[in-house]
């Protein structure tokens, strides 16, 4: 057989794949897109980021194909120029069973827009305020397009957040790392009969690290690890425990962890131990049951006044 157009032989009656693609083209809808300067854009009512990843989504949904045509395969390579996005759209299928490969350029319109995000961060809105009383300046640890206002307040940072699920989210995660996390919220208005609340979130490095000592109560307490519980030695019994980190933000520091000493076990009686200090090379001895050492055995120890304890 042979097409009517171009004359050209074919497997099946009718138009050969390039007079038929000449007649009935692939084509793309015009398409306008809303972008903001954050890099969202606007599809479908809704804002969503990353368009290079969704840009073939949106050329596959605004394709227009002739009935005749199936599509197998379709790639694209995208430029911004200005305000478009150049499409290089390379399209595989089928007609009347024979393969074809095409390749089309489009463009789609790009529209400048606000997103929303932006325009609460432009219009000084903010749902929840986190308070940094840390050591630290915790921006980088801070998603910037939350953040609709900063500032610096006596002892740390004061952030306004757009959002105050993300604001939770934060403060969730620094009370993990073993921060002291505090939330209130304020009254600050009335929208269409409803109460407007602004959440107030203090996050403060605690008063000790790692390593430390705290006089709790009757107990002396060494520092493990930080966290919303605290992972703890106590030294006079010789025991882990738990503490909840509030309860210890009321204890006192009594030694820090370059305050310990390195000792060596010079001889052992059954209810004492010599301890020879490995710095000052004085010996000392140490009422009490340590079952398990043996001597010349290193230790370390702590002194507190009078006190002597292992740790
Ligand atoms: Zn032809
Ligand atoms: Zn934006």
């Amino acid at each position: 057989m042979f097409c009517p157009k171009c004359g050209k032989e074919t497997k099946e009656k009718g138009l050969c794949i390039d007079c038929f693609l000449k007649r009935y083209p692939i084509e793309i809808k015009e398409i306008t897109l809303p972008i903001c300067k954050c890099g969202r854009y606007l599809y479908h009512g809704n804002w969503n980021l990353n368009i290079e990843g969704s840009l073939k989504r949106i050329v596959m949904e605004n394709l227009v194909l002739p009935s005749e045509i199936k599509m197998s395969d379709l790639e694209i390579k995208s430029k911004f120029e200005g305000n478009k996005i150049i499409l290089e759209i390379h399209i595989s299928g089928r007609y009347k069973n024979e393969r074809f490969k095409e390749e089309i350029l489009a463009e789609i319109k790009i529209q400048s827009k606000t997103c929303p995000t932006c325009s609460r961060i432009f219009g000084g809105y903010y749902e929840a305020v986190l308070q940094f009383r840390t050591d630290f300046d915790p921006r980088k640890m801070i998603d910037p397009e939350f953040i609709s206002k900063m500032e610096r307040v006596q002892g740390g940072f004061d952030l306004c957040l757009t959002s105050s699920n993300y604001a939770k989210k934060i403060s969730k995660d620094f009370n993990k790392k073993g921060f002291l996390v505090k939330e209130s919220s304020k009254l600050v208005g009335i929208k269409k009969g409803k109460a407007l609340h602004r959440l107030f979130i203090s996050i403060k490095s605690p008063k000790f690290r790692v390593g430390d000592f705290l006089e709790y109560r009757d107990k002396i307490l060494q520092i493990l690890e930080l966290g919303k519980s605290v992972r703890c030695k106590d030294i006079k019994k010789r025991k882990m425990l738990m503490m909840p980190l509030p309860k210890l933000q009321r204890a006192r520091l009594i030694a820090k962890s370059r305050d310990v000493r390195k000792a060596m076990v010079s001889s052992i009686a059954p209810n004492e131990i010599q301890l020879l200090d490995l710095k000052s090379y004085k010996t000392f001895e140490l009422g009490g049951n340590f079952e398990g050492l043996r001597q010349r055995d290193e230790v370390e120890y702590l002194r507190i006044g009078r006190d002597v304890y292992l740790v």
